[in-house]
């Protein structure tokens, strides 16, 4: 029947709403027991899952020094043409011609964060990092090259 099944939806509703402030009311007198990040309030201690994927990206050292060969594995292994490796000669110290990075070009815009491009590396050049704030008003500053002006290969690492 049309009313008792009314005033059977109200009271259904009633006893929902009061669950759902007791709930409040228990965290409102519980501060220490909230879960929920303020962000960006909290930014300075912000504890992202060591999992967390934001981007990929080429350590350096002190030297300027990375461990990419330019051997094209993470290009090929990344499933949509985010990473565009740009290779070139360069003549050693005794004489060999040899290839060596130019340019890693990544379209951050693209990457699914899927980390195949890791896992392919064999030189262990690139990882994750945990930036996560990337919006802009400019997709072209999306594409980044990952190693720096004037880098070079790390001694030992072929
Ligand atoms: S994480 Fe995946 S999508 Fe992003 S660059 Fe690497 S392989 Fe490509
Ligand atoms: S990052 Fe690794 S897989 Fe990619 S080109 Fe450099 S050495 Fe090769």
């Amino acid at each position: 029947m049309f009313i008792t099944d009314y005033i059977s939806d109200v009271f259904k509703g009633l006893k929902s709403l009061g669950k759902g402030m007791k709930m409040t009311g228990y965290y409102f007198t519980h501060h220490k027991e909230i879960i929920t990040m303020q962000y960006p309030e909290n930014k300075a201690t912000l504890n992202l899952s060591e999992r967390f994927r934001g981007e990929v990206v080429m350590p350096h050292d002190e030297q300027n020094e990375h461990r990419c060969t330019g051997c094209q594995a993470c290009e090929i292994a990344c499933p949509n043409g985010t990473i565009k490796i740009i290779t070139k000669q360069e003549i050693t110290a005794d004489g060999k011609k040899k290839k060596r990075i130019d340019k890693f070009v990544y379209n951050l815009a693209m990457c699914t964060m899927c980390n195949l491009c890791i896992e392919s590396c064999p030189s262990d050049a690139i990882k994750m990092a945990q930036n996560f704030e990337h919006s802009t008003y400019d997709r072209n500053s999306l594409v980044k090259v990952l190693n720096n002006p004037d880098s070079r290969l790390m001694d030992g690492v072929e």
